[in-house]
């Protein structure tokens, strides 16, 4: 069961899957330990590829445990990305996207999207892997998560739509209800029809009554 995905990067200025696969060959491992790979474009030290800035290539199957974290690589979706240092802003989109899909698949909260330098390990070994703040990256992956709409009514009279921004689709609902109960008793008096727009656990919309 995979339930976080963790970024790395390459800390290499060049490379793509095929390479980091004769990398980990080399240590004497069953191939490349990722199981994506974001390219920056620089295929080799010698080739650059501006079409390849970005590009998502796969590296071991997903269904295959992968071999990028200790202690978390049976639980755990490994995505590098190509870089040393500083990555590339368009490596980093890609990143979003990919995180995006994959933890839409399979339910993985933005939570559990974590850089190697945030792993139990990874602390231990002093990293700095993958090199880009990944508080931040969880806002970004954040502000991309769909919103959904529930309407709902209470005693027959008073309609109410909530808009949920939820951390991942997983917990949409329970976040739902939790809205519910929280913050509508106290805002549905009356017959008018109350919006309350929820991003993650706290309120930001306001009330106003229905115009239709
Ligand atoms: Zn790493």
């Amino acid at each position: 069961m995979k339930n976080k995905i963790i970024l790395h990067c390459s800390d290499s200025d060049f490379g793509d899957a095929a390479t980091i696969d004769r990398w980990h060959r080399e240590r004497g491992w069953d191939g490349i330990g990722y199981h994506y790979v974001i390219l920056n474009g620089q295929i080799a030290s010698d080739v650059f590829l501006d079409s390849k800035v970005g590009a998502v290539e796969e590296g071991r199957p997903v269904s295959q445990d992968g071999a990028h974290c200790r202690g978390y690589n049976k639980t755990s979706i490994g995505i590098c990305m190509i870089g040393k240092g500083q990555i590339k802003h368009r490596v980093i989109q890609s990143a979003l996207d990919l995180c995006m899909d994959l933890s839409s698949h399979y339910s993985i909260d933005v939570e559990d999207v974590i850089g190697h330098y945030e792993t139990t390990s990874g602390k231990k070994q002093g990293k700095t892997c993958p090199d880009i703040d990944m508080r931040s990256f969880r806002a970004a992956l954040r502000l991309r998560l769909p919103i959904r709409e529930y309407v709902t009514t209470i005693d027959g009279k008073c309609s109410i739509s909530v808009r949920v921004k939820a951390v991942s689709q997983k917990n949409a609902e329970q976040e739902t209800r939790r809205a519910l109960m929280a913050g509508l008793p106290a805002l549905s008096t009356g017959d008018g029809r109350v919006d309350v727009e929820l991003y993650g656990f706290t309120t930001i919309g306001s009330t106003h009554e229905e115009k239709e």
